[in-house]
């Protein structure tokens, strides 16, 4: 293939390719897209000789012979955490959403070395990170904690690939794009190779809050959320799993005595079966935890609205799988039940299940293994002015971590 972007009189042909659409069988650097697309045989024949006729015929023909030629758009993928529960996740949704995949890497720590993760009926071996990884590797999803991605998204973004990164540590740097598709998809296009996945409990909270916010202009939310232990990963839902075994043989978990072969918690400081936990993360000097925090300075950035105020509690409860959120939110402008359901139900990623006297309302159990949250319990908030109470659920895996990353990359 010719080398059009030496030639000077080429450059507007990025320009074209990219308006046409492109296509990156080939790529390196932090870009996918238009500076990387296949140019076909028929479209060398519009160029002899690298001179460039930009008139209307050969537009038609440039445009015509692109949009018929063979498009081959698929992309190498690697997982960090592969093992993980976000990491399993990943493999699912891709596979499930049909997302373009020439190779998967999944990648992990030494111990898991060797393991097998299945994607699309193949078995993958799983491959200890190291800094070598991400050679020809074109997006990277992080999901090992905010250790290895302090670590190792520095080195993959040398490496090349885009880097998709499920931990907190980048989240609130300025040049760092926090993106939940459905509200602020378009500020993937800032990205330098580095986007943040948002915390999951605000990413449930803002896919019901954002709606409100453009038809009523939020101003404040005060909540409180029921997490479920897989937010804390595998560690977690084994130990839950064992407490609940101990208990139904009469020796509940205790954090002190293990005399009667008690179970000794390891994630939590508590025993999390039967129990409830109002700490998530560490406790802050303000007595907020972090995880508590975040709705406010992430669903700040998230929804470009730098007055957002969020007081939360964070509540740990011993549910397997899916987050929920009781909100009230006070807004700008004078809210009604009828408009703010008329608004949910319209909202993208979210469905109204909204019929209390039915008992139809959003469960972690109905939520758990779905795409979309789910909002209801909707009410005027009698404590506010303008304010509305509701109850929205959604599954943190997903929407919460390994689907909302699928989704950005889906933007690239
Ligand atoms: P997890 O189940 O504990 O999995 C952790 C993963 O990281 C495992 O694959 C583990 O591999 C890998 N890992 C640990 N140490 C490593 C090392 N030294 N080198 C390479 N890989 C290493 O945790 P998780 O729940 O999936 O969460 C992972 C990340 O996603 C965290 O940053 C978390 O904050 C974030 N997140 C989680 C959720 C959620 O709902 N769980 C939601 C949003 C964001 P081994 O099996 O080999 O140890």
């Amino acid at each position: 293939m010719p080398n059009f972007f030496g030639n000077p009189k080429m450059a507007e042909w990025r320009f074209v390719a990219a308006f046409f659409g492109s296509d990156s069988e080939t790529r390196s650097g932090n870009r996918i897209g238009a500076d990387n697309f296949a140019i076909t045989n028929e479209v060398e024949l519009l160029v002899p000789n690298g001179d460039v006729d930009l008139s209307a015929s050969t537009l038609h023909r440039l445009r015509a012979a692109l949009q018929f030629a063979p498009v081959k758009k698929e992309y190498h993928i690697a997982v960090v955490g592969a093992t993980g529960a976000v990491g399993a996740e990943f493999f699912r949704v891709l596979e499930r959403r049909n997302f373009p995949v020439a190779s998967m890497r999944a990648l992990a720590s030494g111990k898991s070395a060797g393991k097998k993760v299945q994607f699309r009926n193949h078995s993958t071996a799983v491959e200890e990170l190291r800094e070598t990884s991400f050679d020809k590797i074109d997006i990277a999803f992080f999901s090992a904690g905010g250790e290895i991605s302090r670590k190792f998204v520095p080195i993959a973004r040398k490496a090349g690939p885009i880097v998709i990164d499920n931990s907190s540590v980048f989240r609130m740097d300025a040049d760092i794009p926090l993106v939940i598709p459905e509200i602020n998809g378009r500020d993937v296009k800032q990205h330098t190779g580095l986007i943040a996945n948002p915390n999951c409990t605000t990413a449930i909270a803002l896919m019901a809050i954002y709606p409100l916010h453009r038809a009523f202009g939020v101003r404040r939310v005060f909540a409180a959320s029921y997490q479920a232990v897989s937010g804390s990963g595998q560690r977690a839902i084994n130990e839950l799993n064992e407490q609940v075994a101990a208990a139904a043989e009469d020796r509940p978990a205790s954090a002190e005595a293990t005399a009667r072969g008690q179970p000794r918690p390891r994630v939590y400081p508590h025993p999390i079966a039967f129990n409830v936990l109002p700490h998530v993360d560490v406790f802050l000097e303000s007595g907020y935890t972090k995880e508590e925090m975040k709705m406010q300075t992430e669903g700040a950035k998230i929804m470009h609205l730098p007055r957002f105020l969020a007081s939360v509690t964070c509540v740990r409860v011993p549910v397997y799988r899916a987050h929920s959120v009781a909100v009230s939110a006070e807004f700008e402008k004078k809210v009604s039940v009828e408009q703010a359901r008329e608004v949910l139900a319209k909202a993208p990623g979210l469905e109204l299940v909204d019929e209390p006297q039915k008992n139809r309302y959003p469960m972690p159990l109905n939520v758990a293994g779905k795409d979309n949250c789910e909002v209801g319990r909707v009410r005027l908030d009698c404590a506010l002015e303008n304010g509305l109470a509701f109850w929205v659920a959604g599954d943190q895996l997903l929407k919460g971590a390994a689907l909302n990353a699928v989704q950005i990359a889906e933007l690239l």
